[in-house]
Order: C-alpha cells, then structure tokens, then sequence
C-alpha cells in the first residue's frame, strides 16, 4: 500500500516538494511564480531520474538541490515529457542522459532557438511597457494572453538559455532498472504532444504524467490529438494507479483522470454538433459544459475551442 503523500521541509519561492511513497517525490508549482510546470523525480535504490525540468533556470537549480539534500545523490537520467518550453528549460543544467522522443528531440530544436532569436530582438524596455499594457488592458482575455506570454518571455530573457535538446532517443517503451525499483517510461505518440512520454513506478502505483493530465483546469489540446489523448486516458483509467503527477496543478487520482475525460468527451460532443448547424466552435461557453467544470479558469478553454474549429473541419 502506497504511504501517505507527505510535504517536506523544503525552501523554494517555486515550488512545494512532496513524499510521495519511499522512493517517489514531486515538486508542485507554486501559484503566481515563474515555475512553469510540475516536475518530479525518483530514486531506484542506485539511480536517479528526474521527470522534466522546469521554465526557470533557478527552478531546475532548486530541484537539482532537492535531489542531493534528500537522497543524497545526483540525477543519472532526465526525462523529457514533451517539448513544450515550460517542461523543459533547465535541461542545460543536467550533464547526464536525457531521454525522449525524436519529435521531442526535434521540436526543441526547431521553436526553441526561434524563440531566442525572437527574444533578442525585443527592445530593453519591452518587459516593463508590456506590464503597463496589460494593467491598462480592459478585455480580460486579451489580459490573461498577455500575462501568459510575459510569465515566458521575461523566464527565457532572465537566463542564459543553451538550447539542449535531448541526447538519448527512445521510439519504444523502456524500462530503467533500480536496485529497489524499476522505471517504466512509456511512450505516447500525438496526444498531448507529437511525442509524448509517462513514467511509470509500477511497485508504488504512481505515474508521472507530464501535460497527459491537466488537474483543476483545463487540459490544453492545442498541440496534440484530442482522440489520442482520450485513448491514453481511458487507458490509464483501468490500470492499477493511484497517484498521478500532472504537468499542472495538484498531485491527482483517478477522480481527476475522469473529470479530464469528461471534459474532453463533452467538448467534442457540442462542438461537432455546432460544426453539423453550421455555427461557431468558438462561441462554446463554459456554461455550455457540466457544473464541475464552472469554476475553472477559461483561457486555455477558449484556445481548445479556436484550436477545434480547424481540427474537426480538417476531419471532416
Ligand atoms: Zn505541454
């Protein structure tokens, strides 16, 4: 039986670290910070793993330090989740194998030194003007845009960043043997992103997820395959999992794997049904969807809904 989720003692301005058996621990994302996603790592008795690595270079620095002050050893492997900028920024930190997909691998490649070369050529004072901006902004959603875009640009201005992509490929399912335990790092292909990878600690019923799983909001659909990622998620409903790590927001359970199936399998419903009367996809409201979803925030909500109106009329 699992142990207990635990918070320790640990000082970081990003995150909260938490216990989440003998041998797995998760850094939560503190909220309003520059942490950008939930990380975690593992230790199987002779090797560490660390699952993603951050938007913030003194973020990844914090869970290097948490790494060392509670097993007393250095990681031996990174796993990148996908390629999304806020998953995988403190890469550079870690000189040890990093594992993921080859669409990871060339996804970071490819956005990520477009994006610094972007950056560069932004003027000195663009941060602060930007700040101005959004305070003066009346329309909420173009607000919540922009403070979106600023969490990133000022994390990627405020470091030397060196791209470094991933430098061990896997394209099948592998597992890490530990003296104490084993690894299972399992792929996914295009559900939240075109390479998607778990990781899975079988004897403790716990899986990492990376962005396969939003909890207390909405899971963004943007960059994937909505049918895929409900594939993945009906999937993982039926094995023997308690906890699993989402890419944002808290530590979860199956309730939380269901609610994202829910949401998902509505929005799919109304929005086909409003491509068959001609209307807009992108006119769905929140209130549209079942009451558990009425509270959460609606940005992603209304990407996911821009982002149907030319998939499903592509799969027409
Ligand atoms: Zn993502």
């Amino acid at each position: 039986m699992i142990a207990k989720i635990k918070e320790l003692k640990f000082e970081s301005d990003y995150f909260t670290l938490f216990k989440l058996a003998n041998n797995c621990y998760a850094a939560i994302e503190k909220e309003y910070t520059l942490t950008g996603s939930n990380t975690g790592f593992v230790d199987l008795g002779d090797k560490i793993i660390v699952f993603d690595t951050f938007l913030n270079l003194d973020v990844a620095k914090d869970l290097i330090k948490a790494v060392e002050e509670i097993t007393g050893k250095k990681p031996d492997f990174v796993i990148n989740s996908h390629f999304h900028t806020d998953h995988i920024v403190g890469n550079q930190l870690f000189d040890v194998p990093i594992i993921a997909m080859e669409q990871t691998k060339e996804s970071i490649e490819k956005y990520l030194p477009e994006t610094m070369i972007k950056l560069k050529a932004l003027p000195d004072d663009f941060v602060e003007k930007r700040r101005e901006e959004i305070k003066s902004e009346q329309d909420q959603d173009n607000k919540k845009n922009l403070e979106n875009e600023l969490k990133f640009i000022e994390n990627l201005l405020k470091h030397k960043i060196e791209v470094t992509p991933p430098n061990k490929i896997i394209n099948e399912n592998i597992v890490i043997e530990g003296k104490e335990a084993n690894a299972d790092i399992e792929i996914v292909e295009n559900a939240h992103s075109l390479g998607d990878i778990i990781m899975k600690i079988a004897d403790q019923k716990i899986c990492f997820m990376g962005d396969l799983l939003f909890s207390d909001q909405f899971t963004w659909i943007g960059s994937g395959n909505p049918h895929n990622l409900i594939d993945i998620t009906k999937k993982l409903l039926q094995e023997d999992y308690e906890y699993f790590i989402p890419g944002h927001g808290p530590i979860s359970t199956k309730k939380d794997l269901k609610l994202q199936l829910k949401y998902l399998e509505e929005i799919l419903v109304i929005a086909k049904q409003r491509l068959k009367e001609n209307k807009s996809i992108k006119e769905i409201q929140i209130s549209d969807l079942s009451a558990e979803f009425q509270d959460w925030d609606d940005l992603v909500f209304k990407w996911n809904n821009n982002f149907l109106e030319t998939f499903l009329k592509a799969e027409e």
